[in-house]
């Protein structure tokens, strides 16, 4: 399923709400899971990358794609700041159910009331079906448009789930422990493309980078994708469907720069980054690929 084409007058009204300056010209849109992907890796080379991020605001524009919900990145980046992380242009939060500017964090209504449009009673409807089903715990997070569990493998029964998606929802696991109900057909997937139509990105500057079977919508889209070499085995198996997925050697952090220069955007990185010493680590592990 997919949304309908949003106005082409809403680039100015979406930009005015961003925070960070907006590149005149982007020359490439990387729109980056976070846990297992830009958050994985020693932080030496996290605070490389997000070196390099910082120096690049004028041609990159940088996009978070997570499962957590707001309060949760902000959290992080309370964190990953002091390792250097700049704030994103926009946040891709609860599975692709909210979409924010990075710095604010405050949501973007017209991005949103599409996705918020189609969640409308499915909470009322489906609370009471969900708490029958044997094996889920409620997530505690504020999961805005969603409903979010963690699930006991061992108890859980697919087919109670394949059940709940004739009110209208998907039902999708990832990390082997996390269930998230969506809106039918929202995900990542449908809410970058949507971004990227909003905002008149072009699909050729883009690369999205994930780990767990919530990033398999980016990689579907067609965009290219980075695969980390970190990725749940149960991502990894659609692989070979992916025509544009590249799986990287190199696992989080390591294997989106890897990715880049795969996809044609390592005159990007500059010098900087590149002649800077190696960072204390195993250079002959799999992820020594800078
Ligand atoms: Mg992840």
């Amino acid at each position: 399923m997919t949304l309908p084409p949003l106005p082409p007058s809403l680039r100015p009204q979406l930009l005015k709400q961003l925070v960070a300056p907006w590149p005149s010209q982007p020359e490439l849109v990387l729109v980056t899971d976070l846990d297992g992907t830009l958050l994985a890796g020693p932080p030496p080379w996290r605070q490389r990358l997000y070196g390099w991020l910082g120096r690049q605001r004028q041609r990159v524009v940088h996009v978070f794609s997570t499962g957590r919900d707001l309060g949760s990145v902000g959290r992080m980046m309370r964190l990953e700041t002091q390792l250097g992380l700049p704030h994103p242009h926009l946040v891709i939060s609860d599975v692709g159910c909210t979409v924010a500017c990075g710095h604010s964090l405050r949501p973007l209504p017209e991005l949103v009331a599409p996705i918020d449009a189609r969640w409308q009673g499915l909470p009322e409807r489906l609370l009471p079906l969900l708490r029958r089903i044997p094996g889920l715990e409620s997530q505690p997070v504020t999961a805005d448009r969603r409903l979010a569990y963690l699930i006991d493998p061992a108890r859980i029964d697919p087919r109670h789930l394949r059940a709940l998606e004739v009110h209208g929802v998907d039902c999708l696991i990832s990390g082997e422990r996390y269930l998230d109900v969506l809106p039918a057909g929202i995900n990542k997937g449908s809410t970058l493309l949507a971004l990227l139509q909003s905002l008149g990105l072009d699909h050729g500057l883009v690369v999205t980078a994930g780990d767990s079977l919530n990033d398999l919508a980016m990689f579907e889209t067609g965009l290219a994708g980075v695969m980390v070499a970190n990725a749940e085995a149960d991502l990894r198996r659609h692989l070979p469907q992916l025509r544009r997925t590249f799986a990287a050697r190199g696992e989080g952090c390591a294997g989106i720069v890897e990715g880049l220069r795969h996809f044609g955007f390592g005159h990007l990185l500059d010098a900087r980054f590149l002649n800077d010493p190696w960072p204390a680590f195993n250079p002959d592990g799999p992820t020594a690929l800078w």
